[in-house]
């Protein structure tokens, strides 16, 4: 039986990548010093007889009992207010952190993945962004503790795969967005999803004509496990090319929460990126992925579980 390393695994991404390695049949251990991960998002798997839960911070030194095929580096802050709340945590855990998990994936002869990110490509002057494209990024920048931590652990990744002939894989995850984002993690969805819902004003940043491309997590998941499984070592885009503005994303979200909310505008942070789509022409050579759930059915799932949290539910 095969056995899987997820950190960051009782956060967003991480809860839904360790309930599909299950699904696969895996083993799966789950590592996270809940930062910004929730016990919850993992609650219903406690008590599976191939789940276990650790509580740790991967900085730290790091040792593992038994076998591992599979490390899944998943753990970071990932909204632009959590990393401007813990810009040192977000610093160790892309560099550290990519670094105490290589290292374990080495001894255990685990092929290794992580969660690299769109942006390492900053503000970018290319535009969909390819694979090739090097980025536009302010290192001093209140988002330069993430943006260079992740590229810091891209390089860490292929210094591995040179030197120690170790098995990895890097996917660039665009923004993602469903169930078991955290109510007030501060990105655009959540936001704009818990204003529309209570009525409130909804925020924009700037004029809203800055655009992002939003993938639903099943799709995201499905594009991290066919990478995982392929034969590919080199970084690859996974994110839904449909862009759109922000300021639309707003309206959509109210439309669809049938919300009596006024949108409102207000200052765009430092470093914004004013355009981000992924070219997903390789993830659909290699890996044959492309995104099934179009926005407006994956922004109803994630409504009816913001609703459900909002009331007390879950
Ligand atoms: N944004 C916004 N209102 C909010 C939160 C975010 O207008 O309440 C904007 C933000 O400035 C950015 C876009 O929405 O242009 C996406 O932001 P998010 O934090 O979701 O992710 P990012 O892509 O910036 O990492």
């Amino acid at each position: 039986m095969e056995r899987a390393l997820v950190t960051g695994g009782a956060g967003f991404l991480g809860s839904h990548l360790c309930e599909r390695l299950l699904n696969e049949g895996l083993y799966v251990t789950c590592l996270d010093n809940l930062l910004t991960g929730n016990p919850k998002n993992i609650g219903h798997l406690i008590g599976h007889d191939r789940f276990r839960f650790v509580k740790y911070d991967v900085t730290d030194y790091l040792h593992v009992e038994g076998k591992l095929d599979y490390i899944l580096h998943f753990a970071s802050p990932a909204s632009p207010d959590d990393y401007h709340r813990h810009p040192i945590h977000t610093l160790k855990v892309g560099s550290l952190g990519t670094h105490k998990t290589l290292g374990l994936a080495l001894a255990k002869k685990a092929r290794y993945l992580v969660a690299s990110t769109s942006e390492v490509y900053g503000d970018p002057l290319i535009h969909p962004q390819k694979e090739d494209y090097w980025g536009n990024v302010n290192p001093i920048g209140p988002r330069g503790v993430y943006d260079e931590a992740k590229r810091f652990g891209e390089a860490m990744v292929m210094a591995y795969q040179r030197v120690h002939k170790l098995d990895t894989r890097i996917v660039r995850i665009f923004n993602t967005f469903g169930p078991r984002m955290r109510i007030k993690d501060g990105r655009a969805v959540p936001n704009f999803i818990t204003q529309a819902i209570n009525n409130e004003d909804i925020t924009v940043y700037g004029d809203g004509s800055q655009t992002r491309s939003f993938c639903y997590i099943s799709d995201l998941v499905e594009g991290i496990v066919r990478l995982l499984f392929s034969d590919y070592k080199l970084p690859v885009n996974i994110g839904n090319p449909l862009e759109v503005s922000v300021l639309d994303m707003a309206k959509k979200i109210k439309d669809i929460v049938g919300s009596k909310s006024e949108i409102i505008f207000k200052p765009l942070p430092v470093d914004d990126p004013k355009v981000r789509q992924p070219d997903i022409t390789l993830a659909g050579d290699i890996l044959k992925w492309s995104p099934n759930v179009s926005i407006d059915d994956g922004l109803k799932q994630t409504v009816e579980y913001f609703k459900s949290v909002l009331s007390g539910d879950c």
